[in-house]
């Protein structure tokens, strides 16, 4: 940051001195965040949109920091991505999140979010293999998320990656379809297992809008026919699960079915065998 000298010729703007500001002091403290133990896992349940059981769990990331306290995701993984910190951060939520899994039962699935940034590091089909055998999860037991994001740069790279993981029986969904790019044409590049339709199109098909149930329709019609499941994430209420589960998605995930909670509630969940 350009603190001292010159400073005459520009408008001193005091809020955007803060954040840079702050973003270091951020950054310090996430470079600790790992050896000081203030990373978790949350797990949110991810229910079959028909029977209503666990089908999986998705991996959440938690940073309570000593000196920023809870800091939410959306503000620590864009700079964790920045930094490159999302390469060993990434490691240990494929790690904790493999772990964990073997606790649960044999049909219940883990869904690990991945960056771009991870994804293209030399190392990475590396340790998805780690995370595996040191927790001796089975690889098909394994989804990793990923955004459309990652094929705008470095495509190739990210491609070959994930076919890595595909190849040991892992599987890849895409995740938050719709809010990006191009989102069609990215199908085509690899065999995704899943789609992930974002909160946004539930949302807005639940509120009447025809163009986010057109979508919705359009989507889950070609997943089917690309042979993929589809996961409506976001729902939060009966009436959404009901419009949902109409609409033909395979999966449903959202505050509805369960909030994203720490491993030993969701291990609790199957107490009462899998059913919410
Ligand atoms: P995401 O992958 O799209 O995860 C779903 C987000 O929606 C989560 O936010 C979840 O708590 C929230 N959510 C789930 N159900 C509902 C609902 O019914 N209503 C509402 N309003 N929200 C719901 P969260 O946990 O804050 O995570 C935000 C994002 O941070 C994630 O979005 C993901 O992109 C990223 N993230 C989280 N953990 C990791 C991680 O381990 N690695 C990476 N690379 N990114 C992560
Ligand atoms: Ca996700
Ligand atoms: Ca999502
Ligand atoms: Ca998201």
């Amino acid at each position: 940051a350009k603190d001292e000298g010159g400073g005459e010729h520009f408008a001193y703007e005091p809020s955007l001195h803060a954040s840079a500001e702050e973003r270091r002091k951020l950054e310090f403290s996430l470079r600790r965040a790992l050896e000081r133990n203030e990373m978790s896992l949350n797990f949110q349940p991810v229910v079959d949109a028909h029977e209503e059981t666990i089908v999986s769990f998705e991996a959440l990331l938690r940073w309570n920091s000593q000196e920023h306290g809870f800091v939410p995701p959306d503000k620590f993984i864009p700079l964790a991505e920045d930094t490159r910190l999302i390469v060993p951060i990434g490691t240990w939520v494929l790690e904790q999140a493999c772990l964990e899994a073997t606790r649960w039962p044999r049909h219940v699935r883990i869904a690990v979010n991945v960056s771009g940034e991870q994804l293209i590091e030399p190392e990475f089909a590396a340790s998805v293999i780690r995370a595996l055998s040191q927790s001796g999860l089975e690889a098909s037991r394994l989804e990793i998320e990923v955004t459309e994001s990652i094929f705008l740069r470095d495509a190739n790279i990210a491609r070959a990656a994930l076919e890595q993981v595909i190849a040991l029986g892992c599987t890849v969904a895409l995740d938050d379809f719709g809010t990006g790019y191009s989102s069609l044409g990215y199908l085509r590049k690899l065999s995704f297992s899943t789609i992930k339709v974002d909160r946004s199109f539930v949302q807005g098909a639940a509120q009447n809008s025809a163009e986010s149930l057109a979508i919705i329709r359009a989507v889950v019609a070609m997943a089917d026919s690309l042979e993929m499941t589809t996961t409506a994430e976001g729902v939060e209420n009966a009436e959404e699960a009901e419009l949902i589960r109409k609409l033909g998605c395979t999966k449903i995930q959202g505050y509805y079915f369960g909030r994203p909670m720490p491993a030993v509630e969701a291990l609790s969940l199957f107490e009462d065998g899998g059913r919410l």
